[in-house]
């Protein structure tokens, strides 16, 4: 879509950085633990009580705004790479309906990415919301000129993608959540073309390879240390989609 879409896209996606701060911060918990919506510092509440989680709101410098202390993401990345990401997503569109439907599926990511890389997992509401949110693009896009041929390529790529993270959780240490995640970087990716699925996939094996050896070679992990894959995923399908547009 046009430079006009592409800048009112990121502008809107960071007016939601700062509840998608209070996302990172409820959900970026140990595995099987419920989200914990308040301040690990002051305890108090970053996500007001009874509003679903709607409302809650922290600063881009990512500090308590009680007791002033960070919590949550360095300043600013999450507001870049809300930018970054509902660009992208929005500029190599076709459809203009979709483009609140993208910034919404942005927000779901850019929460899934920095809540992988805090805490080792991608929670269950933000990959339905994804999935929920790349499956709407996609019916979008079928009814506006796409076709069943269109969905039916995208569906069968997040069948394989899926799959295909699903055979590396039997064979390695992968985990379920980046199966879920597989599922909606498959459809995308798929509504795009096979290359695009192709390029996708090997480029976030290639991501999470070239920075595991970074950090090992830092002394950062050692070998056989889980690494965070959902930032890597969605990385992928970022780069991917804007290389082949
Ligand atoms: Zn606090």
């Amino acid at each position: 879509m046009s430079t006009g879409w592409t800048v009112l896209a990121a502008a809107a996606a960071v007016a939601l950085a700062g509840t998608v701060r209070t996302w990172i911060v409820a959900f970026s918990v140990p595995y099987g633990h419920p989200p914990q919506p308040v301040c690990p510092n002051c305890q108090n509440a970053v996500i007001p009580a009874g509003r679903m989680g709607l409302l809650g709101w922290l600063p881009p410098n990512g500090r308590c705004r009680t007791c002033g202390e960070r919590i949550g993401p360095p300043p600013g990345t999450v507001e870049a790479l809300l930018a970054v990401a509902a660009g992208a997503l929005v500029h190599t569109s076709t459809v203009p309906v979709a483009a609140p439907v993208l910034v919404f599926l942005a927000a779901a990511g850019v929460t899934l990415a920095f809540v992988d890389l805090a805490a080792r997992r991608l929670p269950d509401p933000f990959t339905a919301a994804a999935f929920a949110a790349a499956a709407v693009v996609i019916l979008l896009q079928m009814l506006t000129g796409g076709g069943w041929s269109h969905g039916l390529r995208a569906a069968t790529a997040a069948g394989i993608t899926g799959g295909c993270y699903f055979l590396l959780t039997l064979i390695a240490n992968g985990g379920m959540g980046d199966v879920k995640l597989g599922l909606t970087t498959g459809l995308l990716l798929g509504a795009q073309s096979w290359t695009a699925v192709l390029i996708g996939g090997l480029a976030s094996v290639l991501i999470t390879a070239v920075i595991g050896s970074t950090l090992r070679a830092a002394g950062r992990r050692k070998p056989g240390d889980d690494i965070a894959h959902g930032p890597s995923m969605l990385a992928g399908v970022v780069i991917t989609l804007v290389t082949l547009a």
